[in-house]
């Protein structure tokens, strides 16, 4: 399998009128296609800072980042950025629309991507009557629409509540995976950090690099993300991460 991300001691420093902030320092990571690899790490630690750098939004002040493939590099955020006035298949063809590509084949990979993943009967229904659950899978959608092979996820789930959280983070995982998409999730919740991943990389506090990596070996039968917190080994990597979280250096 190739590499389809590689970073080789990356540092990041933002420069304010303040001064320079070193956000993340001899960073270095490579993802694997098909590879979930989920980042965890204290509030305000360098996360979004590192999925800016990969998406290419900011340019590391030093080391060097390789991104292989050719494709649409897709983005998740906390916030779903569904347009209120469009209906929910104008927002997933989004994308094509400002491409100006809209064709037919776009409009049948959206139907069948709503088809698919429980939105067909909402597609002529408006973002607010929607869930918070569903607006985050039409994000999901729209973001899907662009073929992307990378996925970089910046806390997706972090703006729902506990009980959506959780079925959201069960969909979204089970849909990447079923789309077979290489993924990052940056996330501060450690559960869905193991329940969602292959594997964990834990970050020091600010300026971030990595501390520990590791490998979830779960022994559930479907590698669901509901599924992967019911295995006995989840609360083993859960007391460890939590541990090597709560040392905070
Ligand atoms: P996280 O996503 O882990 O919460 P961020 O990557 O957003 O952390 O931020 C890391 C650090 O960099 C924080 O101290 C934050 O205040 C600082 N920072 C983030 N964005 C900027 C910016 N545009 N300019 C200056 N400092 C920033
Ligand atoms: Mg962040």
């Amino acid at each position: 399998m190739k590499n389809i991300v590689e970073i080789t001691n990356m540092c990041l420093n933002y420069h304010t009128p303040e001064g320079e902030t070193e956000a993340v320092k001899d960073f270095s990571i490579s993802v694997k296609e098909g590879e979930f690899v989920a980042i965890v790490g204290p509030s305000g630690c360098g996360k979004s800072t590192i999925l800016s750098v990969i998406s290419g939004l900011l340019k590391p002040t030093s080391g060097t980042i390789a991104i292989n493939t050719d494709k649409t590099v897709g983005y998740m955020l906390q916030k779903d950025y569904l347009f209120e006035w469009r209906t929910i298949f104008d927002n997933v063809c989004l994308g094509p629309e400002i491409q100006k590509n809209l064709t037919s084949d776009k409009k049948e990979f959206a139907e069948t991507l709503l088809k698919q993943y429980g939105l067909w009967d909402f597609r002529n229904s408006y973002p607010s009557q929607l869930s918070g659950g569903m607006r985050q899978r039409t994000a999901l959608i729209r973001t899907l629409m662009l073929k992307p092979e990378l996925m970089l996820l910046d806390e997706p789930f972090s703006a729902l509540d506990y009980q959506t959280r959780l079925s959201v983070s069960d969909e979204i995982g089970t849909i990447i995976r079923k789309e077979k998409k290489t993924a990052i999730l940056v996330t501060h919740d450690i559960s869905e950090a193991i329940s969602l991943s292959d594997r964990v990389i834990v970050l020091t506090k600010r300026p971030a690099t990595v501390k520990s990596i590791y490998e979830i070996k779960l022994t559930a039968d479907e590698r669901t993300p509901m599924k992967s917190r019911e295995s006995p080994e989840f609360k083993d990597y859960f007391n460890t991460i939590w541990k090597e979280l709560d040392l905070n250096v």
